[in-house]
């Protein structure tokens, strides 16, 4: 078998095992399984793409649809007689850090739930069953069992050992098992999916040396009594409620948030003299202007009251913000918006 230098290293990335080690591993699990794994309990199979040759194996494991979780590279032939009879997903994704697979789960969990409730079994493939293939079929059980994403990829790796979805993918994952709810109804409504598309889009521009477009703002008016706010030190207007509060602590990994880990290299949360915030709406005009960096002023009495910077910014404390929007200790005040009961 082949692979390309370039995924070979992203392996070893990803599973902290020489190339040498990845291959092999690969290697005997596809002699010992033909390539593919039934999860435990249900009707799934999880493979990768050679799978689909073992016309016997897929016969036998009475495959009755395929999603197919790559981009480009699938040989039609191979799905032809799952794809004509409306039996086949292709979801059109690469196992990169940038690509958004959440978007998909409600349509791959439906697709399988509807063909395992009429007596069928799934097989789900990417290129190599590992990270995209694995990623589906965990978001599965998390939509049929109602389990943490944990649990699930813990389920999908005892079936199948060399099982590896990427980071971001993980990270959907939880954001999908801990709004369950809300994302069969209405993915957009989540707040940890906003932040999590907001900073993909950062991310992405920032290495473009471009400002990002922001689709998402939070609101400055509460809707509930009991969050706390920020608001402008000079004339009082609400510059941001706690949803929007970014814990530059908890957000800055590798340093740790334990405090004597934090004393031990030189940073302390009292020296903080900034507040770091998600985009709020009443900064739409600024952030619109295309600038990697600038000031915010208060809408309504033009105070000074913080700046941005998409390349981020030093917090007083010592810790590097990326991305950077901030406002000054020294120009606002803190308190908690009155109950509306
Ligand atoms: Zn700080
Ligand atoms: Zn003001």
């Amino acid at each position: 078998m082949t692979l390309h230098p370039a995924n070979l290293k992203h392996l070893e990335l990803k599973t902290g095992a020489s190339a040498g080690d990845v291959l092999e591993k690969i290697r005997s699990f596809r002699e010992k399984n033909g390539g593919m794994d039934r999860i435990a309990d249900t009707q799934l199979y999880i493979s990768g793409m050679f799978a689909l040759r073992r016309t016997d194996q897929l016969e036998a494991a009475n495959i009755t649809h395929v999603v197919s979780v790559l981009r480009g590279r699938l040989d039609k032939t191979l799905i032809e007689q799952f794809a004509s009879a409306g039996r086949h997903l292709h979801i059109e994704v690469d196992d990169d850090d940038d690509e958004n697979l959440i978007e998909h789960f409600q349509a791959s969990n439906d697709f399988i739930d509807k063909a395992i409730q009429g007596g069928g079994s799934v097989l789900v493939h990417c290129a190599m069953g590992i990270s995209r293939s694995a990623t589906i079929c965990t978001a599965y059980l998390i939509y049929k069992r109602q389990i943490p994403a944990e649990i699930a990829m813990e389920i999908v790796k005892q079936s199948r050992p060399i099982i590896c979805p990427n980071l971001a993918f993980r990270k959907q994952l939880e954001i999908y098992s801990e709004n369950l709810e809300q994302a069969m109804r209405n993915l957009d409504d989540i707040p940890a999916y906003q932040r999590y598309l907001y900073r993909k889009e950062v991310e992405m521009s920032r290495l473009a040396n471009k400002a990002p477009t922001i689709n998402h703002y939070g609101e400055d008016e509460a809707k509930e009594g009991g969050e706390m706010e920020l608001k402008c030190r000079k004339c009082r207007r609400t510059l941001a409620l706690s949803h929007s509060f970014v814990d530059h602590y908890a957000a800055s990994p590798p340093v740790t948030s334990s405090s004597r880990l934090l004393a031990a290299v030189g940073m302390n949360k009292n020296n903080c003299q900034h507040h770091f915030l998600d985009p709020v709406v009443w900064m739409k005009p600024e952030l619109e202007k295309g600038e990697m960096e600038g000031k915010l002023e208060c809408p309504k009495c033009s105070a000074k009251v913080g700046s941005y910077a998409w390349h981020g910014m030093k917090c007083s404390c010592g810790i590097w913000v990326t991305p950077a929007i901030s406002l000054a200790k020294s120009k606002i005040d803190e308190s908690r918006t009155r109950s509306t009961l």
